[in-house]
């Protein structure tokens, strides 16, 4: 949701901020096109959404999501994708990401319309804790897949702010929970710069582990610890853990290059490069989109778009 650059398939929309006073300002312009265009409003919709603080990696990783989502499937924005290739997504190996825009349509099977959040704030200094946490929630609302993008390790106060805007988005959506009771759909941690592969090894697997271990209830831990772990298992349908290698030095910037490093994937680390792919795979391939559900019904576009002013209008007040 926050200002992105010019792409050349179309702009990345800026809907929602917050003025100085903490209000929510919405700009419903944005919204009513992405919704309301013929090839999105009546196709169901699968909702891609990542957060996290500043400056760790989230819009790089989201333009190799496009160029993949760009490779594979038809972009309403730009029809004629010279970039359309399946076999060649993450693009030429010295070719500059150019930022991200949000939204293509695939071709095969039925026809979903898929939309790329961008989300900033969370965990972020310069962001008010009562907007990090209505900044989470709006996100999981709104999101089939929400992608929490984190650096290092899970921090205990990192689970104790996901449960605070969980809750608040709970709160929202009490009467539109499925059958399992869960009112959210697939949350996962994206874990950056994982430096312990030993213990546990990259990709969803260690990540997995990883998971098991840091959202373990125990008998002997505190009864603050153990009901975050609880509220965020029972939150979610679906939980996982991804663990990412570090890029290397250029990438993370702690190398500069003459001329200056373009997002390329040239400079990433093998690994990185990798696992990196092995991710998006996991997230965007058709067989693994997720569609976006209200009390277990699939929302098709003009119904989100209703679904999202609703809750829109709870953030405002
Ligand atoms: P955003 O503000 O979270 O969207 O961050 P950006 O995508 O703009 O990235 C900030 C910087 O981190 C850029 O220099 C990226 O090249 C670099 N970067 C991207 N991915 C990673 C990563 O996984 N680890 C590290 N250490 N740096 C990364």
């Amino acid at each position: 949701m926050s200002e992105k650059p010019q792409h050349p398939h179309g702009k990345a929309e800026n809907f929602m901020k917050f003025s100085n006073d903490n209000k929510v300002i919405v700009d419903e312009g944005p919204l009513k096109k992405m919704f309301e265009h013929p090839e999105v409003k009546s196709r169901k919709i699968v909702a891609f959404s990542i957060i996290g603080a500043y400056r760790k990696g989230k819009s790089f990783f989201l333009d190799y999501c496009l160029r993949f989502l760009y490779g594979h499937y038809k972009s309403i924005n730009y029809p004629d994708n010279p970039l359309s290739n399946p076999n060649d997504w993450m693009g030429g190996e010295d070719e500059a990401l150019l930022g991200f825009s949000w939204r293509s349509v695939p071709t095969t099977g039925e026809k979903l319309a898929i939309i790329v959040m961008d989300t900033q704030g969370l965990f972020d200094n310069e962001t008010s804790p009562m907007d990090n946490s209505r900044i989470f929630a709006l996100g999981t609302l709104i999101s089939s897949i929400q992608v929490l993008n984190l650096s290092g390790v899970v921090q205990e106060d990192q689970l104790q702010y996901l449960q605070f805007a969980t809750e608040f988005a709970k709160f929202a959506t009490a009467d539109s929970q499925g059958t399992s009771g869960k009112p959210f759909q697939n949350l996962l941690f994206l874990i950056r710069d994982w430096a312990n592969p030993d213990e546990y090894d990259f990709g969803l697997t260690g990540g997995e582990n990883y998971m098991n271990v840091f959202l373990k209830i125990k008998s002997d831990q505190k009864e603050e610890l153990r009901s975050v772990r609880q509220f965020i298992k029972s939150s979610f349908e679906d939980l996982s853990c991804f663990l990412l290698p570090h890029p290397g030095m250029i990438v993370a910037g702690l190398k500069k290059t003459n001329p200056p490093y373009n997002g390329s994937w040239m400079r990433m680390e093998e690994d990185f490069k990798i696992e990196i792919e092995k991710l998006i795979k996991s997230l965007l391939k058709p067989e693994m989109l997720v569609i976006k559900k209200i009390s277990d019904k699939d929302l098709i576009g003009s119904e989100f778009h209703e679904y999202f002013k609703q809750f829109l209008r709870l953030f405002q007040s």
